[in-house]
């Protein structure tokens, strides 16, 4: 074992102890501190044994383990435990030594901790970590930004543990600026929780309306996976499908209500603030919501009516164009969660590797899927790309998707299917692609009822005109 070691890591719970073994079987040695010190006696001699891997009994022999300049990694519980560490830490580190943040923080506390210890002569790295606790031991997507001057120090050790696509490219590269990690992580969450909606709504069309049972959906998501849709998400959906119980698909069996820790909600949250349409994870939390409201609708399905419709097309083609609209909507997803990464690039200064986080999303996380090599074409393409559905694969794509897009979401409202995700994808794309919308009424409504003034067609931007509309004085 090296003398100092060449990373700190604190916080011994499942996704501390699985990087720090991870850093430890690529040859890094690694130093491990818990609050609760038992922890570290009992992972030294546990988990940890015969590797190199070292205990510290204090912050102070934490720090003094270190080769310079020091890495410090918190692991632990988000929030007020890594202000407290950070804290703690401050004393005993020098100038340019790096501390990395890898919980799952919101990024206005890693823009803030990053200006702090700036401000002391320290670097700061927040870092959004992906794949849970299996991803952490055998090679997450790490998303890391913060100080700049700090990922030449961490590089190595981040896509040496980091996850490696086909061509052994690690899904682990600069981010950007301050918060930057942890904002594209918090859209890579909105978008799995995009990504998941899609898949669940295809399933309760094949179910519900065409009848199809738990094996010949196993079939379709196992040939998406083969296709465009080739996806994580689309792989565990396939097997779930398939899994039995006494003979029975599991999946009936369970209550369908759905969790969230919040990172879906944030997405949509920011997206309000900043203004950008991110209507399909919007859509996704709330069906999580809606979701919830269990008991009311167990209530409601006996009171209020819809339509009785008896699929009578052809299961095949409503497959097929089902493919297509998860397609479809799932670059909308994409299209959307990246305008909201560039409006935050703008508000934030930030200068973010557009092309490297599609990369950083390939293997390693729950979004991992084929598709991702796409994006990153487009943004080597062009740089300045406004959005992704302006490049020619992704028009092209969803153009001759849409056909078979449409009919599902014809089919689902017609039929009293809800396909919240799906449709509200197709909207935004028939509104971004709308060359006038009905916002001039909208605007002489603002005016009429509270003189918010408007702008007109026939005059320069920027002049604000006003109506007396209703001739009073
Ligand atoms: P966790 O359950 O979120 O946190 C437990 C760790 O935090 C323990 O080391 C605990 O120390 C420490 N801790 C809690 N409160 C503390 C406080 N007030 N002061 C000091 N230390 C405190 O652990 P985890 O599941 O391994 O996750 C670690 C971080 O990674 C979290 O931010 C989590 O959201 C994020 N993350 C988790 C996953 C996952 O799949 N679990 C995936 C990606 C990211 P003690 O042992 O002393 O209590």
């Amino acid at each position: 074992m090296k003398e100092k070691s060449d990373i700190g890591l604190v916080g011994l719970a499942v996704m501390g102890e699985n990087l720090i073994l991870n850093m430890a079987s690529k040859g890094y040695t690694v130093t491990a501190y818990n609050r609760s010190t038992d922890k570290v006696e009992k992972f030294v001699n546990g988990r940890a044994k015969g590797k190199t891997i070292r205990g510290a009994s204090s912050v102070e022999e934490l720090v003094q383990s270190l080769a310079k300049p020091r890495k410090i990694m918190l692991m632990v519980k988000a929030g007020q435990a890594v202000d407290d560490f950070i804290e703690q830490l401050i004393p005993h580190l020098d100038k340019g030594d790096i501390i990395i943040d890898g919980g799952n923080t919101h990024y206005p506390d890693t823009n803030r901790r990053t200006e702090y210890l700036e401000s002391k002569g320290l670097l700061f790295i927040g870092t959004g970590v992906s794949g849970g606790e299996e991803g952490a031991l055998t090679g997450p997507s790490i998303m890391p930004g913060g100080s700049p001057a700090a990922w030449e120090h961490v590089k190595p050790i981040f896509q040496d543990i980091a996850a490696k696509v086909d061509d052994g490219s690690p899904c682990c590269d600069w981010v950007g600026e301050a918060g930057a990690g942890h904002f594209v992580k918090m859209v890579h969450n909105g978008i799995e929780y995009g990504d998941m909606q899609l898949i669940c709504e295809a399933y309760q069309l094949m179910k519900d309306l065409v009848g199809m049972t738990h094996d010949e959906m196993h079939e379709v998501f196992a040939e998406w996976n083969e296709g465009e849709l080739n996806s994580y998400l689309v792989e565990i959906t396939r097997d779930i499908l398939a899994y039995k119980e006494d003979g029975e698909p599991l999946v009936e069996k369970i209550l369908d209500k759905a969790g969230q820790k919040g990172t879906g909600k944030w997405t949509g949250i920011i997206a309000l603030d900043m203004g950008i349409p991110l209507t399909l994870i919007g859509e996704a939390v709330f069906a999580r919501c809606l979701s919830a409201q269990k008991d009311e609708r167990v209530e409601a399905s006996k009171v209020l009516n819809g339509p009785k419709v008896k699929f009578e097309g052809d299961k095949k083609a409503f497959v097929d164009d089902l493919r297509q609209a998860l397609l479809a909507a799932k670059m909308i997803s994409y299209a959307q969660g990246y305008a909201l990464m560039r409006e935050a690039a703008k508000e934030f200064g930030w200068h973010l590797n557009y092309g490297g986080i599609a990369l950083m999303w390939r293997g390693g996380c729950i979004i991992r899927s084929g598709f991702l090599d796409n994006i990153k074409h487009a943004f080597d393409k062009n740089g300045d790309l406004k959005n992704l559905l302006m490049d020619d694969y992704f028009n092209g794509k969803i153009d001759a998707a849409q056909d078979g897009w449409r009919r599902v979401a014809a089919t689902a409202i017609t039929s009293g299917i809800p396909a919240p995700a799906i449709t509200a994808a197709l909207n935004y794309f028939d509104g971004y692609r709308c060359e006038r919308l009905p916002a001039n009424l909208l605007q002489a409504q603002r005016d009429y009822f509270g003189a918010h003034t408007y702008e007109r067609v026939d005059k320069p931007r920027g002049e604000h005109f006003h109506t007396n509309w209703t001739g009073r004085g």
